[in-house]
Protein backbone atom coordinates (compact mmCIF):
# COMPACT_ATOMS: atom_id res chain seq x y z
CA UNK A 1 0.00 0.00 0.00
CA UNK A 2 1.61 3.03 -0.87
CA UNK A 3 2.14 5.96 1.73
CA UNK A 4 1.93 9.38 1.07
CA UNK A 5 5.53 10.75 2.77
CA UNK A 6 6.85 13.99 2.28
CA UNK A 7 8.68 15.00 -1.23
CA UNK A 8 11.58 16.29 0.04
CA UNK A 9 12.09 15.13 3.39
CA UNK A 10 14.50 17.04 5.59
CA UNK A 11 17.95 14.73 6.03
CA UNK A 12 21.27 14.95 7.58
CA UNK A 13 20.61 15.86 11.16
CA UNK A 14 19.41 13.54 13.90
CA UNK A 15 16.52 12.22 13.58
CA UNK A 16 14.32 9.48 15.00
CA UNK A 17 14.91 6.15 13.30
CA UNK A 18 12.83 6.46 9.92
CA UNK A 19 10.66 3.26 9.67
CA UNK A 20 8.74 4.03 13.34
CA UNK A 21 7.60 7.04 11.63
CA UNK A 22 5.11 4.58 9.94
CA UNK A 23 1.67 6.37 11.35
CA UNK A 24 -0.72 3.76 12.60
CA UNK A 25 -3.85 5.62 12.53
CA UNK A 26 -2.65 6.80 8.85
CA UNK A 27 -2.05 3.30 8.09
CA UNK A 28 -5.77 2.64 8.95
CA UNK A 29 -7.07 5.49 7.00
CA UNK A 30 -5.42 3.88 3.86
CA UNK A 31 -6.77 0.55 4.82
CA UNK A 32 -10.20 2.61 5.69
CA UNK A 33 -10.17 4.27 1.70
CA UNK A 34 -8.77 1.52 -0.12
CA UNK A 35 -11.31 -1.17 1.62
CA UNK A 36 -14.34 1.10 1.81
CA UNK A 37 -13.87 4.93 0.20
CA UNK A 38 -13.78 6.19 3.51
CA UNK A 39 -10.38 7.72 4.40
CA UNK A 40 -9.80 8.84 8.34
CA UNK A 41 -8.27 11.73 7.41
CA UNK A 42 -6.35 13.79 4.71
CA UNK A 43 -2.61 13.65 3.83
CA UNK A 44 -1.33 17.01 3.56
CA UNK A 45 2.11 19.11 4.69
CA UNK A 46 2.58 22.12 6.96
CA UNK A 47 2.09 25.41 5.54
CA UNK A 48 5.92 26.84 6.10
CA UNK A 49 6.18 30.01 8.38
CA UNK A 50 9.06 32.62 8.62
CA UNK A 51 12.17 32.90 10.94
CA UNK A 52 11.00 30.27 13.66
CA UNK A 53 12.38 30.01 16.79
CA UNK A 54 12.12 28.21 19.77
CA UNK A 55 10.17 29.73 22.38
CA UNK A 56 10.26 26.71 24.70
CA UNK A 57 10.76 23.18 24.98
CA UNK A 58 10.32 20.27 26.96
CA UNK A 59 13.72 18.56 27.18
CA UNK A 60 12.35 16.15 29.78
CA UNK A 61 9.51 15.15 27.93
CA UNK A 62 12.26 14.52 24.54
CA UNK A 63 14.54 12.24 27.05
CA UNK A 64 11.30 10.00 28.06
CA UNK A 65 10.99 9.74 24.66
CA UNK A 66 14.43 8.30 24.63
CA UNK A 67 15.89 11.14 22.32
CA UNK A 68 19.42 12.72 22.62
CA UNK A 69 19.82 15.87 24.97
CA UNK A 70 20.80 17.15 21.43
CA UNK A 71 17.40 16.54 19.71
CA UNK A 72 16.30 20.44 19.18
CA UNK A 73 18.46 21.14 16.19
CA UNK A 74 17.72 23.64 13.38
CA UNK A 75 16.07 20.83 11.40
CA UNK A 76 13.85 19.75 14.52
CA UNK A 77 12.52 23.74 14.27
CA UNK A 78 11.35 23.14 10.76
CA UNK A 79 9.57 20.55 11.37
CA UNK A 80 7.86 21.08 14.54
CA UNK A 81 7.22 24.62 13.00
CA UNK A 82 5.66 22.60 9.81
CA UNK A 83 8.08 23.90 7.38
CA UNK A 84 9.36 20.38 6.36
CA UNK A 85 9.56 16.64 7.35
CA UNK A 86 11.88 13.86 8.51
CA UNK A 87 12.06 10.59 6.57
CA UNK A 88 9.07 8.57 6.27
CA UNK A 89 7.16 11.73 7.87
CA UNK A 90 3.28 11.48 6.35
CA UNK A 91 1.36 14.49 8.08
CA UNK A 92 -2.30 13.89 8.08
CA UNK A 93 -5.13 15.98 9.42
CA UNK A 94 -7.83 13.90 10.78
CA UNK A 95 -11.95 14.33 10.56
CA UNK A 96 -14.66 14.59 13.66
CA UNK A 97 -17.58 15.61 14.56
CA UNK A 98 -18.35 17.11 17.89
CA UNK A 99 -21.48 18.98 19.60
CA UNK A 100 -20.43 21.93 20.80
CA UNK A 101 -22.07 23.82 23.97
CA UNK A 102 -24.71 20.92 23.88
CA UNK A 103 -25.36 21.55 20.22
CA UNK A 104 -24.46 19.00 16.74
CA UNK A 105 -22.25 21.03 14.88
CA UNK A 106 -21.19 18.34 12.41
CA UNK A 107 -17.82 18.36 11.14
CA UNK A 108 -15.27 19.59 12.43
CA UNK A 109 -11.49 18.05 12.51
CA UNK A 110 -8.12 19.25 12.41
CA UNK A 111 -8.56 22.45 11.18
CA UNK A 112 -5.51 23.31 12.67
CA UNK A 113 -3.37 20.20 13.94
CA UNK A 114 -1.12 17.85 11.38
CA UNK A 115 -0.45 14.74 12.93
CA UNK A 116 3.08 13.96 12.00
CA UNK A 117 3.38 10.05 12.81
CA UNK A 118 4.17 8.36 15.72
CA UNK A 119 7.06 7.32 17.35
CA UNK A 120 8.40 4.21 19.11
CA UNK A 121 9.87 5.21 22.84
CA UNK A 122 10.54 3.54 25.97
CA UNK A 123 6.99 5.03 27.21
CA UNK A 124 5.48 2.91 24.13
CA UNK A 125 4.28 4.42 20.86
CA UNK A 126 3.58 7.77 21.43
CA UNK A 127 1.53 10.25 18.57
CA UNK A 128 3.66 13.40 17.43
CA UNK A 129 1.01 16.17 16.61
CA UNK A 130 1.37 20.41 15.90
CA UNK A 131 -0.99 22.56 16.23
CA UNK A 132 -1.04 26.01 14.02
CA UNK A 133 0.72 24.27 11.04
CA UNK A 134 -1.81 25.87 8.38
CA UNK A 135 -5.24 25.20 7.26
CA UNK A 136 -6.44 21.73 6.31
CA UNK A 137 -9.52 20.58 4.34
CA UNK A 138 -11.40 20.97 8.26
CA UNK A 139 -10.61 24.77 8.24
CA UNK A 140 -13.90 25.45 8.07
CA UNK A 141 -13.15 29.38 7.77
CA UNK A 142 -10.47 28.97 10.36
CA UNK A 143 -7.09 30.18 9.21
CA UNK A 144 -5.37 27.07 10.63
CA UNK A 145 -3.12 28.90 13.02
CA UNK A 146 -2.49 29.22 16.65
CA UNK A 147 -1.52 32.59 17.94
CA UNK A 148 2.07 32.90 20.29
CA UNK A 149 -0.71 34.01 23.52
CA UNK A 150 -2.35 30.25 23.56
CA UNK A 151 -0.10 28.26 22.17
CA UNK A 152 1.98 29.44 25.61
CA UNK A 153 -1.07 28.23 27.24
CA UNK A 154 -1.01 25.34 26.24
CA UNK A 155 2.56 24.52 26.51
CA UNK A 156 2.52 25.09 30.28
CA UNK A 157 -0.67 23.66 30.90
CA UNK A 158 -0.53 20.44 29.22
CA UNK A 159 3.38 20.02 31.12
CA UNK A 160 1.57 21.57 34.59
CA UNK A 161 -0.78 18.61 33.90
CA UNK A 162 1.46 16.43 34.05
CA UNK A 163 3.32 17.66 36.84
CA UNK A 164 0.21 17.38 39.03
CA UNK A 165 0.07 13.88 37.59
CA UNK A 166 -2.86 14.44 35.52
CA UNK A 167 -3.41 12.38 32.81
CA UNK A 168 -2.98 15.23 29.71
CA UNK A 169 -1.42 15.25 26.00
CA UNK A 170 2.34 16.46 26.78
CA UNK A 171 3.90 19.87 25.02
CA UNK A 172 6.98 19.01 23.66
CA UNK A 173 7.40 22.29 22.50
CA UNK A 174 6.39 25.72 20.99
CA UNK A 175 7.89 27.61 18.38
CA UNK A 176 6.86 30.93 16.76
CA UNK A 177 7.41 33.09 13.83
CA UNK A 178 6.98 36.88 13.18
CA UNK A 179 3.90 36.08 10.84
CA UNK A 180 0.86 38.28 11.73
CA UNK A 181 -2.50 36.15 13.02
CA UNK A 182 -5.45 38.06 12.63
CA UNK A 183 -8.34 37.60 16.06
CA UNK A 184 -9.50 40.89 18.05
CA UNK A 185 -6.21 42.38 17.44
CA UNK A 186 -3.10 41.51 15.05
CA UNK A 187 -0.62 38.91 17.05
CA UNK A 188 1.76 36.55 15.92
CA UNK A 189 1.77 32.50 14.59
CA UNK A 190 3.33 29.73 17.02
CA UNK A 191 2.97 26.31 17.00
CA UNK A 192 2.98 23.76 19.57
CA UNK A 193 4.16 20.19 19.33
CA UNK A 194 1.35 17.80 21.50
CA UNK A 195 2.78 14.03 22.28
CA UNK A 196 0.03 11.74 22.95
CA UNK A 197 -0.39 7.94 22.84
CA UNK A 198 -3.56 8.83 20.32
CA UNK A 199 -5.63 12.06 19.87
CA UNK A 200 -8.58 10.25 18.74
CA UNK A 201 -11.59 12.37 20.53
CA UNK A 202 -15.01 10.90 21.10
CA UNK A 203 -16.13 13.31 18.14
CA UNK A 204 -13.84 10.70 16.28
CA UNK A 205 -16.80 8.21 16.59
CA UNK A 206 -19.59 10.11 16.56
CA UNK A 207 -18.56 11.65 13.00
CA UNK A 208 -19.15 8.22 11.50
CA UNK A 209 -21.83 7.38 13.39
CA UNK A 210 -23.81 10.52 12.47
CA UNK A 211 -22.85 11.41 9.14
CA UNK A 212 -25.42 9.18 7.26
CA UNK A 213 -22.92 9.16 4.48
CA UNK A 214 -22.44 5.50 2.77
CA UNK A 215 -20.00 3.32 4.23
CA UNK A 216 -19.35 5.29 7.01
CA UNK A 217 -20.87 2.86 10.25
CA UNK A 218 -18.03 0.42 8.06
CA UNK A 219 -15.75 3.09 8.97
CA UNK A 220 -16.77 3.61 12.51
CA UNK A 221 -16.33 -0.28 13.12
CA UNK A 222 -12.42 0.13 11.47
CA UNK A 223 -12.24 2.94 14.36
CA UNK A 224 -13.27 0.86 16.61
CA UNK A 225 -10.65 -1.76 16.06
CA UNK A 226 -7.95 0.63 15.63
CA UNK A 227 -8.80 1.82 18.91
CA UNK A 228 -9.54 -1.37 20.67
CA UNK A 229 -6.29 -2.77 19.08
CA UNK A 230 -3.79 -0.57 19.66
CA UNK A 231 -5.10 1.43 22.78
CA UNK A 232 -7.22 -0.82 24.40
CA UNK A 233 -5.66 -4.33 23.79
CA UNK A 234 -7.18 -6.09 26.47
CA UNK A 235 -10.86 -5.65 25.51
CA UNK A 236 -10.12 -7.67 22.40
CA UNK A 237 -11.58 -10.55 23.87
CA UNK A 238 -14.81 -8.90 25.11
CA UNK A 239 -18.04 -10.55 23.70
CA UNK A 240 -19.32 -6.48 23.51
CA UNK A 241 -16.11 -4.65 22.89
CA UNK A 242 -17.77 -1.52 21.70
CA UNK A 243 -19.80 -1.96 25.62
CA UNK A 244 -16.65 -2.62 27.21
CA UNK A 245 -14.89 0.44 25.53
CA UNK A 246 -17.52 2.23 26.83
CA UNK A 247 -17.31 1.00 30.58
CA UNK A 248 -13.50 1.99 30.19
CA UNK A 249 -14.18 5.52 28.78
CA UNK A 250 -16.77 6.01 31.36
CA UNK A 251 -14.31 5.01 34.24
CA UNK A 252 -11.61 6.91 33.12
CA UNK A 253 -13.29 10.23 32.69
CA UNK A 254 -15.00 10.01 35.52
CA UNK A 255 -11.42 9.78 37.02
CA UNK A 256 -10.66 12.12 35.23
CA UNK A 257 -12.93 14.89 36.01
CA UNK A 258 -12.03 14.06 39.79
CA UNK A 259 -8.63 14.93 38.99
CA UNK A 260 -9.87 18.43 37.44
CA UNK A 261 -12.17 19.70 40.42
CA UNK A 262 -8.97 18.24 43.10
CA UNK A 263 -7.15 20.87 41.76
CA UNK A 264 -9.47 23.56 40.59
CA UNK A 265 -8.83 23.10 36.88
CA UNK A 266 -11.16 24.48 34.67
CA UNK A 267 -11.41 22.88 31.10
CA UNK A 268 -13.95 26.05 29.41
CA UNK A 269 -15.04 24.22 26.38
CA UNK A 270 -15.66 20.12 27.11
CA UNK A 271 -17.26 20.06 23.94
CA UNK A 272 -17.46 16.49 22.50
CA UNK A 273 -14.59 17.49 20.06
CA UNK A 274 -12.61 18.35 23.23
CA UNK A 275 -12.87 14.91 25.09
CA UNK A 276 -9.87 11.94 24.46
CA UNK A 277 -11.30 8.44 24.07
CA UNK A 278 -8.03 7.69 26.15
CA UNK A 279 -9.50 10.09 29.26
CA UNK A 280 -6.62 12.35 28.84
CA UNK A 281 -7.11 16.37 28.90
CA UNK A 282 -6.82 17.67 25.96
CA UNK A 283 -7.27 21.37 23.61
CA UNK A 284 -5.70 23.87 26.08
CA UNK A 285 -7.92 27.20 24.93
CA UNK A 286 -9.78 29.00 27.49
CA UNK A 287 -9.07 27.03 30.62
CA UNK A 288 -8.18 28.47 33.82
CA UNK A 289 -7.50 27.79 37.71
CA UNK A 290 -9.93 28.76 40.37
CA UNK A 291 -8.17 31.48 42.33
CA UNK A 292 -10.90 32.70 44.90
CA UNK A 293 -13.24 29.50 45.26
CA UNK A 294 -16.35 30.38 43.83
CA UNK A 295 -17.96 26.72 42.43
CA UNK A 296 -19.96 28.66 39.70
CA UNK A 297 -16.77 30.16 38.39
CA UNK A 298 -16.76 30.39 34.19
CA UNK A 299 -13.23 30.66 32.91
CA UNK A 300 -13.91 31.09 29.16
CA UNK A 301 -15.31 34.47 28.56
CA UNK A 302 -17.02 32.95 25.49
CA UNK A 303 -19.66 30.47 28.08
CA UNK A 304 -22.22 32.80 28.79
CA UNK A 305 -24.78 30.68 30.19
CA UNK A 306 -21.94 28.81 32.18
CA UNK A 307 -22.42 25.50 30.87
CA UNK A 308 -18.69 24.51 31.51
CA UNK A 309 -18.35 26.30 35.22
CA UNK A 310 -16.31 24.38 37.57
CA UNK A 311 -19.05 23.08 39.35
CA UNK A 312 -21.08 21.65 35.94
CA UNK A 313 -17.78 19.51 34.83
CA UNK A 314 -18.69 16.18 36.36
CA UNK A 315 -22.07 16.83 34.74
CA UNK A 316 -20.81 17.61 31.41
CA UNK A 317 -18.39 15.01 31.79
CA UNK A 318 -21.78 12.20 31.57
CA UNK A 319 -23.22 14.65 28.72
CA UNK A 320 -20.51 13.97 26.92
CA UNK A 321 -20.14 10.07 27.05
CA UNK A 322 -23.75 9.61 26.50
CA UNK A 323 -22.84 11.24 23.42
CA UNK A 324 -20.28 8.91 22.80
CA UNK A 325 -22.57 6.19 23.76
CA UNK A 326 -24.91 6.91 20.78
CA UNK A 327 -22.24 6.95 18.48
CA UNK A 328 -21.20 3.61 19.76
CA UNK A 329 -24.96 2.82 19.45
CA UNK A 330 -24.98 1.10 16.26
CA UNK A 331 -21.27 -0.80 17.42
CA UNK A 332 -23.43 -2.87 20.07
CA UNK A 333 -26.09 -4.78 17.83
CA UNK A 334 -27.51 -6.24 21.11
CA UNK A 335 -28.38 -2.55 22.25
CA UNK A 336 -31.21 -2.75 19.16
CA UNK A 337 -33.47 -4.89 21.14
CA UNK A 338 -32.73 -3.70 24.99
CA UNK A 339 -30.66 -0.97 25.49
CA UNK A 340 -30.56 -1.76 29.43
CA UNK A 341 -27.03 -2.78 29.56
CA UNK A 342 -25.46 0.60 27.44
CA UNK A 343 -27.85 2.58 29.97
CA UNK A 344 -26.44 0.69 32.83
CA UNK A 345 -22.56 1.78 32.05
CA UNK A 346 -23.42 5.21 31.80
CA UNK A 347 -25.19 5.00 34.50
CA UNK A 348 -21.96 3.74 36.41
CA UNK A 349 -20.54 7.14 35.83
CA UNK A 350 -21.99 8.67 38.80
CA UNK A 351 -20.78 5.67 41.21
CA UNK A 352 -17.35 5.77 39.82
CA UNK A 353 -16.89 9.66 40.42
CA UNK A 354 -18.50 10.06 43.13
CA UNK A 355 -15.93 7.95 44.66
CA UNK A 356 -12.96 8.96 42.68
CA UNK A 357 -14.18 12.95 44.15
CA UNK A 358 -14.48 11.69 47.65
CA UNK A 359 -11.20 10.12 48.02
CA UNK A 360 -9.39 12.76 46.78
CA UNK A 361 -11.19 15.26 48.89
CA UNK A 362 -10.09 12.97 51.77
CA UNK A 363 -6.58 13.11 50.61
CA UNK A 364 -6.46 16.83 50.28
CA UNK A 365 -7.99 16.99 54.10
CA UNK A 366 -5.03 14.65 55.22
CA UNK A 367 -7.40 11.67 55.85
CA UNK A 368 -6.08 8.06 55.78
CA UNK A 369 -8.96 5.72 56.34
CA UNK A 370 -12.87 6.61 55.66
CA UNK A 371 -15.00 7.10 58.06
CA UNK A 372 -18.96 7.77 58.08
CA UNK A 373 -19.49 12.08 58.00
CA UNK A 374 -16.30 12.12 55.78
CA UNK A 375 -17.71 13.34 53.19
CA UNK A 376 -19.72 16.63 55.05
CA UNK A 377 -16.11 17.32 56.51
CA UNK A 378 -15.16 18.04 52.78
CA UNK A 379 -18.25 19.27 51.37
CA UNK A 380 -18.33 21.67 54.42
CA UNK A 381 -14.84 22.69 54.04
CA UNK A 382 -15.71 23.75 50.58
CA UNK A 383 -18.94 26.00 51.77
CA UNK A 384 -16.77 27.68 54.00
CA UNK A 385 -13.87 28.22 51.39
CA UNK A 386 -17.30 29.69 48.96
CA UNK A 387 -18.89 31.90 51.72
CA UNK A 388 -15.35 33.55 52.29
CA UNK A 389 -14.52 33.41 48.99
CA UNK A 390 -11.16 31.85 49.93
CA UNK A 391 -8.62 31.13 47.71
CA UNK A 392 -9.11 27.43 46.65
CA UNK A 393 -5.53 26.38 46.33
CA UNK A 394 -3.79 28.21 49.50
CA UNK A 395 -6.51 27.20 51.70
CA UNK A 396 -5.79 23.41 50.89
CA UNK A 397 -1.88 24.20 51.03
CA UNK A 398 -2.47 26.11 54.50
CA UNK A 399 -4.49 23.37 55.96
CA UNK A 400 -1.54 20.85 55.94
CA UNK A 401 -0.13 23.35 58.93
CA UNK A 402 -3.12 22.54 61.08
CA UNK A 403 -1.75 21.96 64.59
CA UNK A 404 -3.53 18.97 66.60
CA UNK A 405 -1.54 19.16 69.67
CA UNK A 406 -4.23 21.87 71.72
CA UNK A 407 -7.78 22.40 71.51
CA UNK A 408 -8.39 24.06 68.28
CA UNK A 409 -5.74 26.76 68.89
CA UNK A 410 -6.31 30.13 67.22
CA UNK A 411 -3.23 31.53 67.65
CA UNK A 412 -0.83 28.22 65.54
CA UNK A 413 -3.86 27.76 63.01
CA UNK A 414 -3.70 31.43 61.83
CA UNK A 415 -2.38 30.98 58.41
CA UNK A 416 -5.38 29.11 57.20
CA UNK A 417 -7.80 30.39 59.55
CA UNK A 418 -6.90 34.48 58.68
CA UNK A 419 -7.59 33.34 55.64
CA UNK A 420 -11.87 33.26 56.21
CA UNK A 421 -13.81 36.45 57.37
CA UNK A 422 -16.21 34.37 59.40
CA UNK A 423 -13.74 33.18 61.70
CA UNK A 424 -16.12 31.27 64.05
CA UNK A 425 -17.46 29.36 61.30
CA UNK A 426 -13.71 28.37 60.76
CA UNK A 427 -13.24 27.46 64.28
CA UNK A 428 -16.63 25.13 63.86
CA UNK A 429 -15.31 23.76 61.65
CA UNK A 430 -12.16 23.22 63.17
CA UNK A 431 -13.34 21.14 66.05
CA UNK A 432 -14.63 18.73 63.70
CA UNK A 433 -11.80 18.45 61.72
CA UNK A 434 -9.52 18.26 64.62
CA UNK A 435 -11.97 15.28 66.34
CA UNK A 436 -11.43 13.42 63.07
CA UNK A 437 -7.79 13.91 62.79
CA UNK A 438 -7.32 12.54 66.32
CA UNK A 439 -9.88 9.51 66.00
CA UNK A 440 -7.23 8.66 63.42
CA UNK A 441 -4.41 9.26 65.45
CA UNK A 442 -3.01 11.46 62.64
CA UNK A 443 0.64 12.85 63.50
CA UNK A 444 1.00 16.55 62.12
CA UNK A 445 4.35 16.16 60.23
CA UNK A 446 3.07 12.98 58.49
CA UNK A 447 0.07 14.47 57.34
CA UNK A 448 1.54 17.76 56.54
CA UNK A 449 4.14 16.00 53.96
CA UNK A 450 1.17 13.73 52.71
CA UNK A 451 -0.71 16.77 52.26
CA UNK A 452 1.57 18.64 50.45
CA UNK A 453 2.20 16.05 48.01
CA UNK A 454 -1.59 16.26 47.04
CA UNK A 455 -2.38 20.06 47.20
CA UNK A 456 -0.39 21.93 45.14
CA UNK A 457 2.18 24.88 46.07
CA UNK A 458 2.15 26.31 42.48
CA UNK A 459 -0.77 26.35 39.67
CA UNK A 460 -0.87 28.08 36.18
CA UNK A 461 -3.23 31.03 37.56
CA UNK A 462 -3.99 33.48 34.66
CA UNK A 463 -2.30 35.95 35.57
CA UNK A 464 1.15 33.82 35.95
CA UNK A 465 0.63 32.99 32.12
CA UNK A 466 -0.16 36.53 31.40
CA UNK A 467 3.00 38.01 32.46
CA UNK A 468 4.94 35.34 30.85
CA UNK A 469 2.58 35.80 27.38
CA UNK A 470 3.18 39.32 27.67
CA UNK A 471 6.91 39.29 27.88
CA UNK A 472 7.40 36.68 24.90
CA UNK A 473 5.31 39.04 23.09
CA UNK A 474 8.22 41.45 23.53
CA UNK A 475 10.88 38.83 21.86
CA UNK A 476 11.68 37.54 25.74
CA UNK A 477 11.09 33.91 26.11
CA UNK A 478 12.97 33.73 29.80
CA UNK A 479 9.27 34.42 31.89
CA UNK A 480 7.40 31.00 29.76
CA UNK A 481 10.65 28.42 30.47
CA UNK A 482 10.76 29.79 34.37
CA UNK A 483 7.11 28.88 34.74
CA UNK A 484 7.73 25.58 33.00
CA UNK A 485 10.85 24.55 35.25
CA UNK A 486 8.16 25.88 38.08
CA UNK A 487 5.46 23.99 37.13
CA UNK A 488 7.17 20.83 36.92
CA UNK A 489 6.92 20.45 40.60
CA UNK A 490 4.16 22.02 41.74
CA UNK A 491 4.24 20.03 45.03
CA UNK A 492 8.00 21.18 45.94
CA UNK A 493 8.71 24.76 47.37
CA UNK A 494 11.13 26.46 44.95
CA UNK A 495 13.21 28.87 46.53
CA UNK A 496 12.45 32.87 45.52
CA UNK A 497 8.94 31.56 43.80
CA UNK A 498 6.76 32.88 47.12
CA UNK A 499 5.01 35.32 44.27
CA UNK A 500 4.14 32.39 42.44
CA UNK A 501 2.50 30.54 45.36
CA UNK A 502 0.57 33.78 46.34
CA UNK A 503 -2.70 35.11 45.82
CA UNK A 504 -3.11 36.65 42.42
CA UNK A 505 -2.76 40.43 41.94
CA UNK A 506 -6.37 42.58 41.44
CA UNK A 507 -5.36 42.93 37.37
CA UNK A 508 -5.84 39.14 37.45
CA UNK A 509 -9.52 39.74 37.91
CA UNK A 510 -9.47 41.56 34.42
CA UNK A 511 -8.16 38.81 32.52
CA UNK A 512 -10.44 37.36 29.84
CA UNK A 513 -10.12 34.50 28.15
CA UNK A 514 -12.37 33.42 25.01
CA UNK A 515 -12.39 30.87 22.43
CA UNK A 516 -10.15 33.38 20.84
CA UNK A 517 -7.18 31.57 20.35
P1 LIG B 1 -11.69 24.29 19.53
O1 LIG B 1 -12.79 25.16 20.02
O2 LIG B 1 -10.32 24.93 19.62
O3 LIG B 1 -11.72 22.92 20.09
O4 LIG B 1 -11.91 24.15 17.94
C1 LIG B 1 -13.10 23.66 17.37
C2 LIG B 1 -12.86 23.37 15.92
O5 LIG B 1 -12.46 24.54 15.23
C3 LIG B 1 -11.79 22.33 15.62
O6 LIG B 1 -12.21 21.61 14.51
C4 LIG B 1 -10.58 23.18 15.30
O7 LIG B 1 -9.66 22.50 14.47
C5 LIG B 1 -11.21 24.34 14.59
N1 LIG B 1 -10.42 25.57 14.69
C6 LIG B 1 -10.26 26.36 15.78
N2 LIG B 1 -9.49 27.40 15.48
C7 LIG B 1 -9.13 27.29 14.19
C8 LIG B 1 -8.34 28.05 13.28
N3 LIG B 1 -7.74 29.18 13.66
N4 LIG B 1 -8.20 27.60 12.02
C9 LIG B 1 -8.80 26.47 11.63
N5 LIG B 1 -9.56 25.71 12.41
C10 LIG B 1 -9.74 26.11 13.68
MG1 LIG C 1 -10.71 21.36 19.95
Amino acid sequence: MPFPVSDAPLDGGWHPPAPNWLNRYAASSLRAEAELGVPLGTFLPGEPLAALQWVARSDDLAAELGWPADWADDQALQVFGGNGTWPGMAPMATVYSGHQFGAWAGQLGDGRALLLGEVDTPLGPREIQLKGAGQTPYSRRGDGRAVLRSSIREFLCSEAMHGLGIPTTRALAVVASPQPVRRETIETAAVVTRVAPSFIRFGHFEHFAHSGRPRHHEALQALLDFVITHHFPHLAEQPQPALALLDEVVRRTANLMADWQAVGFCHGVMNTDNMSILGLTIDYGPFGFLDAFDPDHICNHSDTQGRYSWNNQPQIGHWNLRALAQALLPLIPEAEADPRAVIEVLERYEQVFIEAMNKRWRTKLGLLSEQPGDNALCIDFLRLLAAGKVDFTIAFRRLAGFDTSAAVDAARNAPVRDLFLDRKAFDAWAVRYLERLRAESSVDTERADRMNRSNPLYVLRNHLAETAIRQAQRGDFSEVQRLHRLLRQPFTEQAGCDADAGFPPEWAQSIEVSCSS
